[in-house]
């Protein structure tokens, strides 16, 4: 592939790793040193306390769900997924790929949480939840057991409704924004990227989301929404690239994990490395949900994000230090990929700056492996996945083959039979039927054509 690039980015593919992202190859690279956790939450600027606020609000809210979300009621309306053994999966995948995985294989299962089935439930809900509270404190009284009543009351959905909120999206954060934001009385209004799925913007029209369709991908569709809602009175845009009130409600999910995990008797410590494998879009989510895990496991928690190889764009960010001054289009990638809810151009100013002493590893995976782990799983555990949420499964083989990380961190033999692996699956819980067979058939093909869509990958190369 030979691509004509500005002389400032020609520069860049000197990086063995900005090289191989050009070429759209599958590519990984870990922290090459670590960095002590409350170094790198320190030099993040977030406060701890954020969290702790987002915390507080989804159980203020908890009524409110259970009320109105029946899916939400076995939990008393807490918005949380299970974490599952999956000891099948890590049996099929060691033989696919040659090489057995000490420790233990999880599957954190985002892709069935409740109200949008996929990890936008919690960002994409917090900060709707944040500016509802926002908007109605002062004029209606808040104390905890009213939630249900007054944010169903007809003079707080009056107020809300002279109340817009807009979001740009590539299908799950418009879904999740939008479900809740209209059940709240918002004027909701959602701009959907190309990428976006029929079903996703036909559900949120159902409910009365003004839907508008772009012929762009999502950071165009993005900057677009936000020109519109600057000129639009009592309009709030919810920035995917700028959020801390999305970042916070995805971290909300290390503290819940680390519960699961107690009582399992799963130990996290030095000797017991807990590995976590997500899937990276523009970043919030990944980001927010590092940053939750980081407050409660420290330092014995490893955090890789996976992106689709057509749409590295954390990975591009983060290596050439350019952060959201650099797209994959700048080093001649198109962006399209099958992994829409991936299919991200240009990272999140937030967490590409702030997060980068605290992510571990940046790892990359072709669309043919994403829709052949959508079949495996199927397969294996009887789960629907969307091909982005399956996108951190191979990790952890990843880095068991990556000595100079293991060196570094002192992984030795005895630890990584101890180690844990999460791999978050994001999203499926919702698409239709029709749809998953596709994926499925697709899936299905790929694996009988390939070895398991083992493709050739670069070399590591250290960050920092
Ligand atoms: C949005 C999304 C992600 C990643 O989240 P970002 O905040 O965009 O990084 C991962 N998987 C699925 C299914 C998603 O919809």
């Amino acid at each position: 592939m030979t691509v004509k690039l500005l002389p400032v980015f020609q520069q860049l593919l000197n990086d063995p790793v900005v090289a191989a992202l050009a070429q759209g190859g599958e590519t990984a690279w870990f922290r090459g040193q670590p960095i002590p956790v409350a170094d790198g939450i320190e030099r993040s600027g977030i406060s701890p306390a954020t969290v702790a606020d987002a915390r507080a609000r989804f159980q203020r809210f908890a009524p409110w769900f259970a009320d109105r979300f029946p899916d939400t009621r076995p939990a008393y309306g807490v918005i949380e997924s299970p974490l599952v053994g999956a000891p099948s999966t890590q049996r099929a995948l060691s033989s696919l790929l040659g090489r057995d995985l000490p420790g233990r294989l999880w599957i954190k299962r985002d892709d069935i949480l409740p109200v949008s089935g996929s990890i936008k439930a919690r960002g994409g809900i917090h900060e709707v939840l944040q500016l509802a509270e926002q908007l109605v404190a002062g004029s209606f009284p808040l104390d905890r057991d009213g939630y249900a009543q007054v944010f169903t009351s007809s003079g707080v959905r009056k107020t809300l409704g002279a109340q817009g909120i807009t979001v740009a999206s590539t299908g799950n954060l418009g879904l999740s924004i939008g479900i809740v934001a209209s059940e709240l009385g918002f004027r909701t209004t959602v701009h959907m990227s190309l990428d976006a799925r029929e079903w996703k913007k036909e559900l949120l029209r159902s409910r009365g989301v003004d839907v508008i369709e772009h012929d762009a991908d999502f950071s165009t569709a993005l900057i677009e929404a936000r020109e519109t809602t600057a000129s639009s009175p009592n309009t709030h845009f919810i920035d995917d690239e700028d959020s801390l009130g999305l970042f916070a409600g995805y971290a909300v999910a290390g503290a819940r994990l680390a519960g699961q995990l107690a009582a399992l008797e799963v130990p996290v410590d030095a000797n017991h490395p807990l590995f976590v494998h997500l899937p990276c879009g523009v970043g919030g989510g990944p980001g927010g949900v590092t940053f939750g895990l980081k407050l409660a496991f420290g330092d014995a928690v490893h955090c890789v994000f996976s992106e689709p190889t057509r749409s590295p764009s954390m990975s591009l960010g983060v290596r050439s230090g350019l952060h959201d001054q650099i797209c994959v289009e700048d080093i001649g990638l198109d962006g399209r990929t099958a992994a829409d809810g991936l299919a991200v151009g240009r990272p999140s100013r937030l967490v590409g700056q702030r997060m980068q002493d605290l992510v571990d590893g940046y790892v990359t995976v072709s669309d043919e492996r994403m829709k052949s782990l959508v079949s495996l799983l199927q397969d294996a555990e009887d789960i629907s996945l969307e091909p982005s949420a399956t996108a951190g499964f191979t990790n952890p083989w990843r880095i068991l083959s990556d000595d100079a990380y293991l060196a570094a961190f002192g992984l030795d033999e005895d630890c990584l039979a101890a180690a844990n692996h999460i791999v978050w699956t994001t999203g499926g819980g919702m698409v239709p039927t029709a749809e998953m067979n596709r994926y499925m058939e697709e899936g299905r093909n790929i694996l009988l054509h390939t070895d398991g869509a083992d493709a050739e990958v670069t070399d590591s190369a250290e960050i920092k």
